[in-house]
């Protein structure tokens, strides 16, 4: 097969700069810069966009302030309901344009990206039920005075967010933020990954189409440390929701303490995907290859330990090797491929530096292990796998964030519990198993935040997602998420 042909709307939008959008205007930076997106499948530059800084960033921030005390204020519960269910309507009709952005600018298989599109329009449609449900409640309180006193709370939005979300889902990870902003009655300063602005530019569109006020969602595309670390550090700014590396999850978080703004962040992982010796082994071991092969293994939950009952060890190392050489690696926009690039140079460069060291501490390379070699361009690596029995190279402990998982054997279920929480990170875990017992059994006593039974990656808008442990602060989705996005105001009536 070749590689699908572009939408007009699609070479039209690359062939016009990005640019940012604030206070309902698109403009070029206040510093005039702009820098080159990559389609990391043939290194070459697919768009340019406009860099921000500082300057951006306090205009998006004042947009979003008037737009919050101002107009978006008058907006009922139901009319913002409605813009979000137009929003989504939109999102759907521009599906395959927001797909086709996200294939050429991160890499991934088109399939995916499309998924990625559909699942965009169907969160913003569940975040679009729940403005008309956000409630307060009625306390039984008693004073000591005996005065008859009424008690009831009330959730507000929460004010100027900033949203900094990573390129590994570039449409995904701004929906699960602006969607609980805009049910909320909240307002966003956006700002997307360097190596995907395109289709948070496209969504952004989008929104501006579907006819929330000016000033209610912001753009300010840019670098991390000169648009991401101003809007982090930034003194008019309520609330921070952040995505990405626990390195810079870190950096946000102490930006975050100059005006003590509300912070979520959903960080890295380690995650341990457990295979028990009565369990489907055909189906367990398909579920632990997508678990760490889908999207090239740049996954926040992608189940890079892998613990193998010792039964069973040489059966699962057979299949997982028969599923890495399924995989057929090529440009994202060719439907005949199944796996595309990593997102970029950079992050070839850490996976390789992995692959390399995993080696050297010990681990047994199984399968994979370095770049296609009939791919001269593009920033692919092979889907790998390590067998690691002493669990102490760095391929067993550290987030690579590639297509490399770390198998490990186990005989004793109390030891192998230890083991699989013995990690900084808590922000899944999975086990395959035919015994009901065994399974809640196990899935109780993993320190993770989403545990996956004879499944693997399952997320929906209507269940909490997030981390313990480093693995973040807080949940997206589902009433936590919109409990995170309000205050509570709770009022006394004195009634004597
Ligand atoms: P990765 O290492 O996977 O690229 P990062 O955590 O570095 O992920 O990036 C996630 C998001 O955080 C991106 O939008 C990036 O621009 C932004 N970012 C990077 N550094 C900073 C920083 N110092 N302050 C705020 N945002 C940042």
């Amino acid at each position: 097969m070749s590689q699908i042909q572009l939408l007009p709307a699609v070479e039209k939008f690359l062939s016009q700069p990005g640019r940012l959008f604030i206070g309902g205007t698109w403009q070029d930076a206040a510093g005039g810069r702009r820098f080159a997106v990559e389609n990391p499948a043939s290194e070459s530059s697919v768009a340019e966009v406009a860099e921000g800084d500082e300057r951006d960033v306090d205009a998006a921030v004042a947009a979003a302030r008037a737009a919050f005390t101002g107009p978006w204020a008058q907006h009922s519960p139901a009319q913002r309901g409605l813009l979000l269910f137009r929003l989504a309507e939109l999102l759907d009709q521009h599906r395959e344009e927001l797909a086709q952005l996200i294939t050429l600018e991160n890499g991934k298989p088109i399939a995916n990206a499309r998924g990625e599109a559909a699942s965009a329009a169907n969160i913003i449609r569940y975040f679009a039920g729940w403005p008309t449900k956000i409630e307060g409640s009625t306390h039984p309180v008693s004073p000591a005075s005996g005065a008859p006193m009424l008690n009831y709370t009330v959730r507000e939005p929460v004010g100027v967010c900033a949203l900094i979300v990573p390129w590994n889902f570039p449409l995904t990870m701004c929906v699960w933020k602006l969607g609980p902003v805009l049910a909320t009655g909240c307002v966003a300063v956006l700002k997307p990954a360097e190596q995907t602005p395109l289709v948070a530019i496209r969504l952004v569109q989008l929104i501006e189409a579907a006819g929330f006020p000016a000033g209610v969602v912001n753009l300010v595309t840019g670098l991390g440390a000169h648009t991401g670390a101003p809007l982090a550090g930034h003194a008019d700014v309520d609330k921070i929701a952040f995505t990405g590396s626990t390195q810079v999850g870190r950096l946000i978080a102490q930006a975050a303490t100059g005006n003590m703004k509300k912070v979520s962040l959903e960080l890295g992982g380690k995650s341990p995907n457990i295979i028990l010796p009565d369990a489907d082994i055909v189906r367990a071991a398909k579920g632990a290859a997508d678990g760490i092969f889908y999207n090239q293994g740049q996954v926040c939950t992608a189940g890079s330990r892998l613990y193998v009952h010792a039964s069973v060890l040489d059966q699962v190392l057979e299949e997982l090797q028969r599923h890495a050489a399924a995989h057929v690696l090529g440009p994202g926009l060719d439907p005949a491929n199944s796996m595309g690039p990593l997102v970029s140079a950079r992050q070839l460069g850490s996976v390789r530096g992995y692959l390399q060291r995993g080696q050297e501490e010990g681990a047994e390379l199984i399968c994979g292990g370095d770049r296609p070699a009939h791919l001269e361009r593009g920033h692919f690596i092979q889907p790998s796998v390590f067998l690691d029995r002493a669990e102490r190279a760095c391929v067993a402990r550290e987030e690579i964030f590639g297509p490399v998982l770390t198998v490990m054997s186990w005989t004793e279920v109390d030891e192998l519990v230890l083991r699989a929480n013995d990690s900084p990170y808590g922000l899944a875990a999975g086990l395959w198993t035919r015994d009901l017992r065994s399974a809640h059994r196990v899935a109780a006593q993993l320190k993770a935040g989403s545990v996956w039974i004879n499944c693997w990656n399952v997320v929906d808008p209507a269940s909490p997602f997030g981390g313990y442990k480093q693995s973040g602060w807080g949940r997206e989705m589902s009433k936590n998420v919109i409990d995170a996005y309000t205050e509570t105001k709770s009022v006394f009536v004195d009634l004597a």
